[in-house]
């Protein structure tokens, strides 16, 4: 249920309407808007009586939510969310870039690649300190090391972090080292680490499961959501087809459906999404067209000597170049690159 506040409510009378909520044995979640405040409801097992709501002073009407994901839908939020860090935002009017090597490999690469970013204006680096790999024997990342690394060059730089937290031993580690909390494809359903990172207080990306349904992304959402972390990010990077051209088919057309759907910000993981370097930069453009608000990228120094992913790492020279075409295009789509 969403109960819609009168443009002119005063803060006693949405104070009254949580309250109310409250008392039902339900959660309140509020949700201040550019004319009202709207206030979602969640917790409910069986049908919740709207008259208990409609009569209180200050309430305009009482809306059933008919999507089984509530705090994630659009019915619930109408205007697309905006996520701010200090003069950076993500949202609906600015295309951003999250790029960086897959993991973290040493202090020069991530020093040398956080300050190529930093000096082209992308203000997100992203890189793995827990690793998922399929293989036992592959590198499994740096771990808590690698955080100090994601740290140092966030000091040193200022550059903004995004990074993957794999279970919920290091949530408070991985939270603590990065601005954005990477969720990653494999972990997508795994609940008692989506309800725990909605305990944080850092935005979350989360990424589409190998074969999910928007359905069942939209409700692993949900699940941060109802937690209390409002800020989620669904990030696209490619789903498991017969096709064998790609490591990945890389579902753009489920972003269009996604933004209508749901008012979270939508990214493009074009580089797991395709798994070849070559083709990151069309399906980058073609990730702008599609309506989404930002993409993450791996790139790295000396991509050919990556210690992992390096088929689907580009370069610096070819990230520039890319960084130069996006901003050309940004405009057609109303967007900033931010
Ligand atoms: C990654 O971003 O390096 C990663 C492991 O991604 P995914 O979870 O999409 O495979
Ligand atoms: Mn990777």
């Amino acid at each position: 249920m969403l109960i819609v506040m009168r443009s002119d409510a005063t803060p006693a009378q949405i104070e009254r309407v949580v309250a109310a909520i409250t008392e039902q044995g339900l959660i309140p979640h509020p949700l201040p808007g550019a004319t009202r405040t709207a206030i979602g409801m969640t917790g409910n097992t069986g049908a919740v009586d709207k008259s208990h709501f409609e009569v209180l002073p200050g309430v305009e009407d009482a809306i059933r939510v008919t999507k089984p994901y509530k705090l994630a839908s659009r019915e619930m939020k109408k205007e697309s969310t905006t996520l701010r860090f200090g003069e950076v935002e993500i949202g609906p009017k600015t295309f951003t870039m999250i790029a960086g090597p897959c993991s973290v490999e040493d202090e020069a690469t991530t020093m040398r690649t956080a300050e190529h970013l930093m000096g082209r204006g992308i203000p997100f680096l992203r890189a793995g300190a827990f690793k998922p790999r399929t293989s036992p024997y592959s590198f499994q990342g740096m771990g808590l090391e690698g955080l100090k690394l994601l740290a140092k060059a966030r000091e040193k730089t200022g550059i903004r972090i995004v990074t993957e937290l794999m279970d919920t031993e290091h949530a408070a580690a991985v939270e603590e080292a990065s601005d954005i909390i990477q969720i990653g494809t494999r972990n997508m359903q795994n609940f008692s680490l989506l309800k725990r990172v909605g305990l944080c207080r850092k935005p979350v990306l989360l990424k589409r499961g190998l074969s999910a349904t928007l359905e069942e992304w939209l409700m692993a959402a949900e699940y941060i959501m109802a937690g209390g972390n409002y800020d989620v990010i669904l990030c696209e990077r490619g789903v498991r087809t017969f096709s064998d051209h790609s490591r990945n088919t890389l579902d753009l057309s489920v972003v269009p459906p996604a933004k209508a759907l749901s008012h979270l910000p939508v990214f493009v993981d074009p580089s797991h999404g395709t798994g070849k370097r070559q083709y990151v930069p069309a399906m980058t453009y073609a990730a702008m067209a599609s309506g989404a608000d930002g993409v993450m990228i791996e790139a790295h120094p000396d991509p050919d000597h990556a210690v992992s992913d390096g088929a689907q790492t580009i370069d610096f020279a070819t990230l520039d170049a890319m960084l130069a075409k996006l901003k050309a295009m940004a405009g057609l789509f109303g967007r900033t690159m931010g």
